[in-house]
């Protein structure tokens, strides 16, 4: 899924505050692009829990294609909230 404007600009603040600084690990090159976000599921001992999935925001090399993942939920994307801020109290 491509990040929408307001996702994007989200994802670029946290980045640029916390994460972007750093060379590709596997090439060096310094220019990384934010791809998307990406569902990754989540695991119970030897399987995959249905329904369940970790939202990640992709961050690609632009030279090789390394790939970085960052959890959605943490970074703080509009739409993926995080479970705590939605409990009732
Ligand atoms: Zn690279």
């Amino acid at each position: 899924m491509n990040l929408d404007p307001m996702q994007k600009q989200v994802a670029d603040d946290w980045l640029s505050e916390k994460a972007r600084a750093g060379n590709c690990p596997v090439c060096s090159h310094e220019e990384w692009k934010i791809d998307g976000i990406f569902a990754l599921p989540l695991m119970k001992p030897g399987k995959i829990q249905k329904n369940t999935f970790c939202p990640t925001v992709a961050i690609i090399c632009t030279n090789c294609a390394y790939m970085r993942l960052f959890s959605a939920i943490d970074m703080g994307i509009p739409g993926f909230p995080h479970p705590d801020a939605t409990k009732d109290t």
